[in-house]
């Protein structure tokens, strides 16, 4: 997908620092921050979201890949939120799935 701002980012057409990049996965800091460290976990593959997502070995890369990264920063000593936004009501703006690792603040429950 050419006009996905994450397919871009992948192929290096929009330059960003990435945090982990690997054939499966790379991760990103978010452009409007949610939290001191807020960062995104994105497959390579252009898949549209969650709801479409049905290959084990890419939600195990997007899953694994979110909790070492959490553990390398040592965001699991005081804690961490995982967040995949799916569709319109479930607030997705970016329509390429996408992990949000959040951490550095108490989070509330329910999400608003
Ligand atoms: P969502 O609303 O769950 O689809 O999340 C999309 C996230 O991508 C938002 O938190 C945006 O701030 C973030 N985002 C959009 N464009 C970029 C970019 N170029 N670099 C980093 N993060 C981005
Ligand atoms: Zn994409």
């Amino acid at each position: 997908m050419s006009e996905c701002v994450f397919c871009k980012i992948a192929k290096g057409d929009i330059p960003v620092e990435f945090v982990h990049k690997d054939e499966a996965v790379f991760v990103i800091k978010d452009l409007n921050p949610q939290a001191p460290t807020h960062l995104v976990i994105i497959p390579a593959q252009h898949i549209e979201s969650a709801a479409e997502l049905n290959d084990p070995k890419i939600w195990s890369s997007i899953m694994g890949c979110a909790v070492e990264t959490a553990r390398r920063l040592g965001l699991d000593k005081e804690g961490f939120r995982m967040v995949i936004n799916t569709g319109e009501q479930g607030g997705q703006t970016v329509p390429h799935i996408h992990l949000h690792l959040l951490s550095g603040r108490i989070f509330g429950w329910p999400p608003g």
